[in-house]
């Protein structure tokens, strides 16, 4: 019905308010995502505004574009589903609200129990399984964007890094968020879909423990990487120690990579998953118990409203978005 109600939003929506005040969700590198809401359904969504000036300064007009044309042929419930629109100052992606919030704000509150750690990453499995299966790998996994829904299903958001590659190629970018980069990414050996599992073990390890390669300095975190030791505490069980060293090693060997593909991941650690009723939608999320109840926005911090309006732009370089 998203999908359907797309075409309508950008006529439709108004500001999401508490005491009189619009509500932003969140401050990005580069824009800012508010609350609004159609008028028609009453229905919440998270619109994400960035300044077509700005844009054009950091030179992000052709990722921007490529960003809009990956969400555009999404079309999988682990992932924020988006419209996209524009004016002479600002695009908007308007998408889903995630009302639950961020993963990485639960975290902070404490590790995960193995039963949740578990769920997040297989909707995340879900995810990639689709992604990959299109050809195209995500690079930026990480607690900070992965979002919760009112039901506590968790999507994916913030495809800033995606890339459509073909099977067989690899790409050379250096991309991603230290912590969670995979060794052949650093080592600019080239790297590919296989990438995304190292990221996979990574997120594992902080759901269940905090981040396995930290440092307040980018050249420790990726001499740690480099290094590939990780240290499993006593209290981590089996299943997901297993896992995580099969998805940690280098590339070649890497699960997930290999000719089974992502089936291979499914069958480890993941026993309490029926996978057919998680697509389905019909378990229930443990990860229920991490939402707080109350207004819409409670599992967001806080931002002040901003009133400035962005330049106008007249470039030209968005006729494509
Ligand atoms: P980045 O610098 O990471 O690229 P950005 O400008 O792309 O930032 P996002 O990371 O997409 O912005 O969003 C900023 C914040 O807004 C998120 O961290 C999250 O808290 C909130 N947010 C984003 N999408 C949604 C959503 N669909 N529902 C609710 N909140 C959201
Ligand atoms: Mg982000």
């Amino acid at each position: 019905s998203f999908l359907k109600l797309k075409d309508l939003i950008p006529v439709l929506y108004q500001e999401g308010r508490y005491q009189g005040e619009p509500v932003t969700l969140g401050l990005g590198g580069f824009g800012r995502v508010e609350l609004v809401t159609t008028l028609l359904h009453g229905k919440y969504f998270a619109k994400k505004k960035v300044s077509k000036k700005l844009i054009v300064e950091k030179r992000q007009g052709p990722h921007v574009i490529f960003e809009k044309k990956i969400l555009q042929d999404i079309d999988c419930d682990f992932i924020v589903l988006h419209a996209a629109f524009k004016d002479t100052r600002y695009i908007y992606m308007v998408m889903e609200f995630c009302s639950g919030g961020e993963i990485w704000t639960k975290l902070k509150e404490g590790r995960f129990e193995e039963k949740i750690a578990v769920f997040v990453t297989a909707c995340v499995v879900e995810a990639f399984a689709y992604l990959h299966k299109k050809n195209i790998m995500y690079r930026d996994l990480k607690p900070e964007n992965l979002m919760l829904d009112s039901k506590g299903f968790v999507k994916l958001v913030d495809f800033g890094f995606a890339k459509e590659l073909r099977r067989g190629q690899k790409t050379y970018s250096f991309c991603g968020t230290p912590e969670y980069m995979a060794p052949e990414i650093i080592q600019n050996q080239g790297h590919d879909f296989a990438a995304d599992f190292w990221s996979l073990g990574v997120l594992v390890f902080e759901l269940l423990v905090g981040p396995p390669f930290s440092s307040s300095e980018p050249q420790k975190i990726y001499a740690r990487i480099l290094d590939g030791v990780m240290k499993f505490p006593p209290y981590m069980g089996e299943g997901a120690r297993s896992l995580i060293s099969k998805l940690c090693p280098r590339p070649g060997q890497r699960l997930g990579n290999t000719k089974n593909g992502i089936k291979d991941v499914r069958n480890h650690w993941f026993n309490s998953i029926n996978w057919h009723k998680l697509r389905m939608g019909q378990i229930e999320a443990p990860t229920v118990r991490l939402i707080r109840k109350g207004p819409c926005y409670i599992n967001f911090d806080r931002f002040p409203y901003d009133k400035t309006q962005a330049e106008e732009e007249f470039s030209g370089w968005d006729r494509d978005f």
